[in-house]
């Protein structure tokens, strides 16, 4: 398997680039933001406990989103491989995603850390609220999102250097040049084994 993990500030492009990443290598696509609002909109149980969270912009609690991806992992592990978009956000959930795969005999090969300005960002967002219908792309909920960002998700990018996995990506470029960087990295690695150490 190729199991993969992108992550970044909100706006970033990591459910866009994933969806591309997924189609091409034919991985399945876990993005944990969408399995909680297809649960917000179905109204079921879990959905209405964790609504006030994502439309607030903080993170809900480990335990629920744990439970989901596990689940989720479970279902996909006779595939290509996953790309896990939006999992883990915090050092606990990457502590305990490692885990979980080191049980299953399986582990991550690459985590895609995408690089854009905050100024672009918030670009991005507010131009995204129009289309996307999301309550948690406004002015405020992104300040709260870019908050949560930096001090909880943002510390991933030491854990898995540590681990010599992290891959950093120039998320600033137009979408097909991103997509092709990250493909070209992820050929390299199949070939080499190995992650680029520069910024691409
Ligand atoms: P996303 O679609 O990845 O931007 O996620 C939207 C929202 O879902 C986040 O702002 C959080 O409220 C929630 N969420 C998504 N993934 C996680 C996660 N791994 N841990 C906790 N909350 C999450």
């Amino acid at each position: 398997m190729l199991n993969l993990v992108i992550f970044g500030p909100p706006g970033c492009g990591k459910g866009t680039q994933s969806a591309r990443i997924a189609n091409k290598y034919g991985l399945m696509h876990l993005s944990s933001g969408d399995l909680l609002r297809n649960e917000i909109e179905k109204g079921s149980d879990l959905g209405n406990h964790v609504k006030h969270y994502v439309e607030k912009g903080f993170l809900v609690p480990d335990s629920i989103i744990l439970k989901k991806v596990y689940k989720n992992t479970i279902r996909f592990i006779n595939s290509a491989g996953i790309i896990f978009d939006g999992f883990p956000r915090s050092l606990v959930q990457a502590v305990m995603l490692d885990k979980f795969l080191n049980k299953k005999g399986l582990n991550l090969n690459m985590v895609i850390h995408m690089l854009v300005d905050r100024s672009e960002l918030f670009n991005r967002l507010t131009g995204r609220a129009e289309d996307s219908g999301r309550k948690d792309d406004t002015e405020q909920i992104f300040r709260v999102r870019m908050r949560v960002y930096e001090k909880q998700t943002h510390c991933l990018k030491e854990y898995y250097s540590a681990q010599n996995k992290i891959l950093q990506v120039n998320g600033m470029a137009p979408v097909e040049e991103v997509s092709a960087k990250i493909a070209n990295a992820i050929d390299y690695y199949r070939e080499k084994n190995e992650v680029f150490s520069d910024v691409i």
